[in-house]
């Protein structure tokens, strides 16, 4: 079977550096924000081309914090992207703030800077736009938007470590950039893991108390504050990773070229990318009519696939009828939500197997 995404073949693609410095943070006697954190928060932040960066727990919480330092809660309408994980969703309500879906640009699935400029009311205070699938949104649009209103950008970078915009890594333009470090992931730890990345050193001074119960000073809480740290161990293995992110990256690019060759004369559309950035697949997304039976095809074939996501957000028993979309029920989305399959995608993954599964797909249709 060749499966759809496969953390534990990165594990076996660096296992003697992996091991390690997992002996070396277990024999330290130093678990939760020691060297290892430091020194992660260094190389990703200078990764990125930012001055500073943070570890926290996940994703999720990265949104919750990047948006309370900010002072964004209670009563506070935020703009995200309908299509994105319900991890974005879920933050701004954990926040206390309002979520406003945007539909998305048919051709890119990135958020769609029209629909962005509508949402916008006297409530709004922040835009997140996802590069989601491993793709930057239309970042000088949403900047135009955000600095005519005066509103700063949350770049919700989960799908995207190492992509570029305009030369630019993504985190490295707007006021804030989230990461989630979950196995998955372009950069992946092997557990739960988040990182928030800034220029802006009063939001960084902010993040770093309240990602520890809002400590200036250890055991004197200056704001209420969370617990949400990034562990030694999980940072460990960061690091060692993220030295072959972007060779990782290249991999994925070059998987994706096979699959977008050899598709080309058949009923299926591959994903397009924009010209002004380098897109880091986290996922290859095509689309394809009968989706559902194709999948199934292709499972009796041994070729795994997914569909990134299956219902959309606003249509989720927790959120019908109750978050606000722009335009209403978000027609785009729901349209490509029919049809997105994504394909088999992780470095590790063979020329071979990729080739196989083009095959498969060319048998199946
Ligand atoms: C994975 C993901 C998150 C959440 O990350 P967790 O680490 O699982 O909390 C947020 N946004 C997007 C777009 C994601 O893909």
């Amino acid at each position: 079977m060749i499966l759809q995404a496969n953390p534990g073949a990165s594990y076996t693609a660096y296992q003697a550096e992996i091991d390690e410095v997992i002996q070396q943070v277990l024999t330290s006697g130093w678990y939760i924000l020691g060297k290892e954190v430091k020194a992660f928060e260094e190389e990703f932040a200078t990764y990125c081309g930012v001055n500073h960066a943070i570890g926290v727990a996940d994703g999720t919480n990265a949104i919750v914090l990047a948006l309370r330092a900010l002072g964004i809660g209670t009563g506070d309408e935020v703009i995200t992207c309908g299509h994105t994980a319900t991890a974005t969703i879920a933050a701004i309500e954990i926040a206390g703030a309002i979520p406003v879906l945007a539909d998305i640009d048919p051709t890119y699935y990135t958020i769609d800077v029209e629909a962005v400029r509508q949402a916008i009311t006297p409530q709004t205070k922040a835009i997140i736009p996802v590069h989601i699938y491993g793709q930057p949104a239309d970042m000088d649009a949403l900047l135009t938007v955000a600095d005519e209103h005066n509103l700063p950008i949350i770049e919700d970078c989960a799908q995207a470590h190492g992509a570029y915009y305009k030369g630019k890594r993504v985190g490295s333009m707007g006021t804030v950039a989230t990461f989630s470090f979950y196995p998955t992931k372009n950069l992946g730890a092997f557990g739960d893991g988040g990182g928030i990345v800034t220029n802006d050193p009063a939001i960084y001074e902010k993040l770093m108390a309240l990602r520890q119960y809002g400590w200036e000073q250890r055991y004197v809480s200056s704001v209420a504050g969370f617990n949400s740290r990034l562990d030694e161990l999980q940072a460990a293995i960061l690091r060692v990773k993220l030295r072959y992110l972007d060779a990782d990256n290249q991999k994925r690019r070059n998987l994706a070229a096979i699959y977008t060759d050899g598709l080309q004369q058949l009923a299926i559309e591959t994903p397009q990318t924009r010209d002004q950035g380098e897109h880091v697949f986290h996922l290859y997304v095509t689309q394809v009519d009968n989706r559902d039976q194709v999948m199934v095809a292709l499972r009796e074939k041994g070729v795994g696939t997914g569909i990134h996501y299956p219902v959309p957000n606003h249509i989720h028993p927790a959120y019908v009828d109750r978050v606000r979309s722009v335009p209403d029920n978000l027609p785009t989305l729901i349209a490509a939500t029919k049809r997105i399959m994504s394909l088999p995608l992780y470095p590790e993954l063979s020329h071979n197997d990729a080739h196989q599964v083009v095959n498969a797909i060319r048998e199946v249709l």
